[in-house]
């Protein structure tokens, strides 16, 4: 028998917050056993070779979005596919009653056990979610979420306040499903999700993420870019300017600072975000604030997005925007990157601006487009951009140190990576059923040869190998020891 199920070997290891070292590593039972200076093949029944590669932690996408507009198992099959084409070993998507996903209200006591297994089976990545606390009756299970069902984190849309006002006001909107989703509704959020992150804290980090633009403003911006006629996609971010960031901002962290509910500012897309969340956090040091920003927002701008297939919510900004956010990427202000993936037909993109359904896929893009532009041409090292793909968003999201970094005991979730191998960004490189992609003709360095979930190669030189292995993970993870922590 050999020591090891498997071992990684010849590679350079990149460890969060340590660097980049050249050890091998042996793997046990699926997790990490021995991180040592040479390992003889002989000791592992599989053995990948990681010479002049790379080898990172296993990339926790935490903003992903399984099943927003097509059906959830049929999504987490292949959209978790399309993750592990880009070293992503964990995905954590958001979920919400209402309008999309499956389109329907009520309690999460009977509808979340409903999501996961449909996602079970399904996934090829590890999973967890974020769940969007929609109505008055769903603020009561933010306890039984978190406690019973390992939901570790929830989510509040800033700018869905204004689909409730243009709604039948005695039935509130269709598109929520929800009765009063206002600041009142986000504020007894907080109260309850601060009361979670006192009470599981010890376990790990318990959270609430935001979705930050302002209703009213935006709805007198749409009015006027309208009038002028249609602008393409500079046109959509002139109707959802920085300044709608802005404001949302400033009332999100009133609220955060009375409550004391941790937060996560999400896909931060302009100079003006970036910096009154920066500034927030640094006027409010006792609280607990983090930053995050998406693939698209730092690739893309208005005018290289390929017109309304870019359509997101916030929108794709300028090359300034994108600079600025690069510079907080690399100065440590922004925490994560992630995708934001919502994988979308471009026939659902269609030719009407405003009738285009928002978002679009680019998990498979995580760490080359990480490691292509951060590393080697901006030359932020190899530990910072691990640290923003995987340890930082295990670190938010109450996975550490089970995922998020490579250490003896940890999930052997790893990516080997060849930071030579370039190729130009088409829909078929994503591996998603996604049949268009914003990012299209991009030349990116720096692709994953070899995917391990748990020890398992799951994805080799281009094809997922293998069926859905993927495990739903409860969060945060110290609260479900010994076996139970390995599976549901
Ligand atoms: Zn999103």
């Amino acid at each position: 028998m050999p020591r090891y199920q498997s071992a990684v070997l010849n590679g350079t290891v990149v460890i969060p917050h340590v660097g980049a070292v050249r050890c091998d590593i042996g793997i046990r039972d699926g997790t990490i056993a021995a991180l040592a200076e040479a390992i003889a093949p002989s000791d592992a029944a599989l053995v990948v070779d990681a010479r002049g590669k790379l080898v990172l932690p296993g990339a926790v996408d935490s903003h992903f979005h399984i099943g927003i507009y097509r059906d959830l198992a049929q999504d987490a099959r292949s959209e978790t596919a399309s993750a592990l084409a880009g070293g992503v070993t964990t995905v954590l998507s958001y979920f919400r009653t209402g309008q999309h996903y499956l389109n329907k209200s009520g309690p999460y006591r009977t509808i979340f056990p409903e999501v996961v297994a449909a996602t079970e089976g399904q996934a090829f990545t590890d999973f967890g979610y974020h769940i969007g606390v929609m109505t008055t009756e769903q603020l009561d299970e933010v306890d039984w979420l978190v406690g019973e069902q390992g939901v570790g984190s929830f989510k509040y849309y800033m700018f869905y306040k204004g689909l409730n006002l243009t709604a039948d006001s005695t039935r509130g909107s269709a598109y929520t499903m929800a009765d009063t989703y206002d600041l009142g509704h986000l504020y007894l959020l907080m109260r309850q999700v601060a009361a979670a992150a006192r009470k599981y804290g010890a376990h790990g980090r318990v959270s609430l993420s935001l979705h930050c633009e302002q209703a009213e403003l935006i709805r007198v911006f749409i009015e006027e870019v309208k009038r002028r006629g249609p602008g393409g996609l500079e046109g959509y971010h002139e109707a959802r300017p920085p300044l709608t960031e802005q404001l949302s901002i400033a009332e999100a962290l009133v609220l955060t600072d009375a409550t004391g509910c941790p937060v996560n500012l999400l896909h931060l897309s302009s100079a003006e975000a970036l910096a009154a969340g920066a500034d927030g956090r640094r006027t409010h040091p006792h609280l607990d604030i983090r930053l995050e920003t998406t693939l698209h927002h730092l690739a893309l701008t208005h005018a290289t997005a390929h017109g309304i297939l870019g359509k997101v919510n916030p929108p794709i900004r300028t090359d300034a925007d994108r600079e600025a956010l690069w510079r907080g990427v690399l100065d440590g202000r922004i925490d994560t990157v992630v995708s934001d993936h919502a994988c979308c037909a471009e026939a659902e993109k269609g030719e009407d601006l405003w009738k285009a359904l928002p978002g679009f896929g680019g998990t498979a893009l995580l760490y080359p487009y990480l490691v292509s532009e951060g590393y080697l041409r901006r030359g932020a090292t190899l530990a910072r951009i691990a640290e923003l793909a995987s340890a930082n968003p295990a670190r938010a999201f109450g996975l550490y140190p089970r995922k998020g970094t490579i250490a003896v005991g940890s999930d052997a979730d790893l990516v080997v990576l060849d930071p030579n191998r370039e190729q130009v960004v088409t829909p078929e490189a994503l591996h998603s059923a996604q049949d268009f992609t914003p990012f299209a003709g991009m030349r990116v360095r720096g692709w994953p040869t070899h995917t391990l979930l748990r020890g398992q190669v799951v994805f080799q030189d281009g094809a997922v190998r293998g069926t859905p292995a993927g495990r739903y993970v409860k969060r945060p993870v110290a609260l479900h020891a010994g076996a139970k922590a390995r599976g549901a």
